[in-house]
């Protein structure tokens, strides 16, 4: 049963786990601009466990009304925990044409290794997020294979997982686990899209938690700052928490939007002594996501991609 309300924006929770998409940015502006206008959109879906408001559907909304200013928005909720909010993310964008590859696994990599689906079937696993079962089979032969391609706890790339890299996003969970601890499995790091980090660039993928706690810095005064405005502080009477959170979400989107997000896929790990007259990447061998967001789809040879 759940309940369509209005409530303040900054009171969901999209730090929980539940983000399942990468946030694309054009998208959000899009957004923000229709809901200037006036036009109305779904309620956004969370669960409210009794002290937060988890959102497990909805991150671009979210993210839009912020952008665009708005301050109270309708949400259907549902009481639950944050474990049921995931469990319902995991099935929220399964009819959504513009999942990626790398999203739909890192999907089927929660399937496969929480516990809670553990008696499921590979079958009920692809039905409920939405994938064929070969994807379920692929990604299963990777996990027992070692091969953590594009979500994984012991590679490079655990530093950006996917729900904790959006705009917006508060709390990065940033891993700084061991690279490599298993030698007995070839492993190597990969980039978001799967492909293979050249050497030369893993100090680079792997440093970007340089750049998180920055952002994670970002995440704490907001946090603090709201917390004085919601308690009444006096001394924090004229503090506009409006302004602030705006301005702390663009200034978190400048970070984000410098995090290394794939090898430039106009010239590969190959090629790199020619980087330095690529027009996408100038020189640096890897490219931001909102580059690679930008790049024709026949450059984008993700690591491995089915349907
Ligand atoms: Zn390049």
């Amino acid at each position: 049963m759940s309940n369509v309300i209005e409530m303040p924006v900054f009171l969901l929770k999209t730090d929980k786990g539940t983000q399942r998409r990468q946030i694309n940015l054009e998208v959000v502006t899009q957004y923000a601009e229709q809901m200037a206008e006036g036009a109305k959109f779904d309620p956004i879906d969370a669960v409210y466990d009794g002290k937060d408001y988890i959102v497990w559907n909805g991150f671009h909304r979210v993210n839009a009304y912020k952008k665009a200013n708005i301050k109270m928005v309708r949400v259907s909720v549902t009481d639950g925990d944050a474990a049921e909010a995931i469990h319902l993310s995991l099935g929220a964008n399964k009819d959504s044409l513009q999942r990626t590859q790398a999203e739909k696994n890192a999907c089927a990599r929660v399937m496969i290794t929480d516990p809670r689906y553990e008696a499921w079937t590979d079958e009920q696993r692809a039905n409920h997020i939405g994938v064929s079962r070969s994807t379920i089979a692929r990604v299963k032969a990777d996990i027992e294979s070692g091969n953590n391609s594009g979500q994984g706890d012991s590679n490079v790339v655990s530093l950006t997982q996917n729900e904790t890299s959006a705009v917006g996003n508060e709390e990065e969970n940033v891993d700084s686990s061991d690279t490599n601890t298993d030698s007995t499995k070839p492993k190597y790091p990969t980039d978001k899209v799967g492909n293979k980090i050249p050497d030369h660039l893993i100090d680079v993928f792997a440093r970007q938690s340089e750049i998180r706690a920055c952002m994670n810095t970002l995440d704490e005064m907001r946090r603090n700052t709201e917390e004085k405005c919601e308690a009444l502080d006096p001394l924090w009477f004229f503090l506009p928490l409006n302004p602030l959170q705006t301005q702390t979400a663009n200034t978190k989107r400048i970070y984000r939007f410098s995090l290394p997000y794939c090898v430039c896929p106009m010239h590969g790990a190959a090629r790199l002594e020619d980087a330095r007259d690529c027009k996408l990447c100038k020189g640096a061998g890897w490219i931001t996501e909102d580059l690679y967001q930008a790049v024709p789809r026949e450059f984008k040879e993700e690591g491995r991609g089915d349907g």
